[in-house]
């Protein structure tokens, strides 16, 4: 017999990663061999809209996980298997194949994911294999934090605060490290069970997620795979000064960052998050979202950095202040466990969904590749960053080029689409997956109904940014924009956040698409008395 460990899209790492760890001191105490496994499944990430580059990112870590398994002897076996309802029962012959007789995962919440686990513990109790699945994506796993009438936090602040109270309360359990595995024996390589399985190699594309080379090579130099390189882009965020020269599409461990604890990124991040025209953020999302990096490991490090070893005790630092974007990470995940209707195209605040919408789009529609000749011709100016408001298009132009943006932008751009060109959410929300690398459901979901005024907690409706003055404090040097909108360059000061018609048209630049004070009081009515125009 032997134990396995199934790898998911969002735990890709050995190391601080609680369902292998429980896996492998399984097969330890039973004196058993590990064997652990990936399941790609191309039907799943189109339901999902998951992007190329994501997908890309994920084989390229498994390859190198296939390495650093095979150096602890482990077999790891990552195949390929569609039609996806179909896994829980291949799974199963796999698991008899090699007769294993426990498996563990890491939960991952998405609806039609449970669904999946719930079928394979069905499917696998009746045979003698124990499935189980365990808490691993948060720090505090969904359920935990609930409020006096035993409900879901629905408002952050006092999700926030009780988050913080209980990790301060609960170390041991919140923020411990997961001990790794130690090599298995290797006469298992000797195991006819699972001679092929070392010998097979990880996919090097999936059919329908194909980058071109260029991308693909692009996307390499920009974010490197492996856990080494997401523990040394967290040591850099916290130990290094934001560069102006982070704009583009550059490697975040490309040299030129100054080597100084004094003054670092996360230290000034209370201050200085909110500016996009220097790499003030970690830029480690997509490393958490594939789970390259543990969460926990990234407030063990910062805690460590600043000597106050409670959560609490940093709260006014730029420490604290990063550590509770880390909290909304976990309340987003929380809310899509609790209330799963959001993930399934409808706005958490229902009373909303009958706003009028530009260009509706049923929740229904998988897949906008196939739709996207439908866009209409707003919808396509703001894909192509091409909408005549300069901090929407280099947002936008950005997003095409690394697959990644600034919260503060994403914020802009996403407000922009709902409430200056009234295009349903949901397209927009799509959209950010087909080209996110870091796209994670439930940051998705939380960040877009946060825009559209629709999801927990939101932003009400009658605040609608001004693209044009959040430009200037986003950008106050002009250079994100100089960088992605070059036919700019020229420009200076308001003229830059904003071209008159005549500047636009000398720098072959489109005019504004819309008049920004006659589409609020278009927003503002809509919203005002949902289903009428
Ligand atoms: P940092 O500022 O260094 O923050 C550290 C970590 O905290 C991030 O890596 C992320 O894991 C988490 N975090 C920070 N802000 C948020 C937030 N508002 N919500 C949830 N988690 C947060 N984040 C994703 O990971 N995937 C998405 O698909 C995604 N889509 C978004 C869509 C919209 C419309 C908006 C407004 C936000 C979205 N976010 C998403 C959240 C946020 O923009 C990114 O996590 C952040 O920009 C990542 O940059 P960073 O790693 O430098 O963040």
């Amino acid at each position: 017999t032997c134990i396995v460990y199934w790898m998911r899209m969002a735990d890709i790492r050995i190391t601080d990663n609680k369902a292998l760890s429980l896996a492998a001191s399984a097969a330890r105490h039973s004196d058993l061999p590990l064997v652990a496994v990936f399941v790609i499944s191309p039907q799943d990430y189109i339901a999902h809209d998951r992007s190329a580059r994501r997908i890309d990112f994920t084989l390229r870590n498994l390859a190198l996980l296939k390495e650093s398994f095979s150096q602890l002897h482990v077999p790891f076996h990552v195949v390929s298997h569609e039609p996806r309802k179909d896994i829980p029962k291949f799974l199963l012959s796999f698991l008899k194949d090699i007769k294993c007789n426990e498996i563990y995962a890491n939960i991952e919440y998405e609806v039609d994911e449970l669904r999946r686990d719930i079928q394979l513990c069905e499917l696998a109790n009746p045979q003698g294999i124990k499935a189980s699945f365990v808490h691993n994506k948060c720090i505090v796993e969904p359920g935990a934090i609930i409020k006096k009438d035993g409900g879901s936090y629905a408002v952050y602040s006092p999700y926030q605060k009780a988050w913080i109270k209980l990790v301060d309360e609960e170390q041991g359990q919140y923020l411990c490290k997961y001990s790794s595995p130690e090599p298995n024996d290797k006469s298992i390589r000797k195991d006819e069970r699972f001679a092929h399985i070392f010998d097979t190699p990880v996919p090097e594309d999936v059919q329908d997620f194909t980058l071109g080379d260029v991308d693909s090579a692009k996307m390499a130099e920009v974010w490197p795979a492996g856990e080494n390189a997401a523990n040394e882009i967290l040591q850099r965020f916290l130990r290094t000064k934001a560069r102006a020269a982070g704009l583009g599409a550059v490697n975040p461990l490309a040299s030129g960052a100054e080597k100084s604890v004094k003054n670092s990124r996360i230290q000034n991040y209370e201050l200085d998050r909110d500016r996009a025209d220097k790499d003030t953020t970690s830029r480690l999302s997509l490393y958490l979202s594939s789970g390259v990096l543990s969460p926990r490991e990234c407030i063990r490090a910062a805690m460590k950095l600043s000597g106050n070893d409670h959560v609490d005790g940093n709260r006014q630092s730029g420490i604290g202040r990063w550590i509770q974007e880390i909290a909304w990470r976990d309340f987003y995940t929380s809310v899509l466990a609790s209330f799963p209707r959001v993930s399934m195209g409808r706005p958490f605040l229902e009373k909303y969904a009958s706003v009028v919408w530009e260009n509706h789009q049923s929740p229904g529609e998988t897949n906008s590749k196939n739709t996207a000749h439908r866009d209409s011709e707003a919808l396509k100016r703001w894909k192509s960053g091409t909408t005549g408001v300069p901090i929407v298009d280099a947002t936008m132009r950005c997003i095409q080029e690394m697959g990644w943006v600034h919260n503060r932008l994403r914020m802009i751009t996403a407000m922009f689409l709902v409430k200056d060109l009234m295009i349903d959410w949901r397209v927009g929300e799509r959209y950010f997956m087909e080209q996110l690398i870091d796209g994670d459901l439930a940051s998705n979901n939380g960040g877009w109904q946060w825009c559209a005024s629709t999801g927990v907690d939101p932003c009400p409706y009658f605040r609608i940014f001004n693209p044009y003055s959040q430009s200037s404090k986003a950008d106050p040097t002009g250079n994100f924009i100089r960088h992605w909108v070059p036919e700019l360059r020229k420009l200076k000061g308001q003229d830059l956040h904003r071209p008159s018609p005549s500047a636009a048209d000398k720098f072959g630049y489109p005019r504004a698409i819309v008049d920004h004070e006659k589409s609020r009081e278009r927003a503002l009515r809509r919203y005002k008395n949902p289903g009428q125009k």
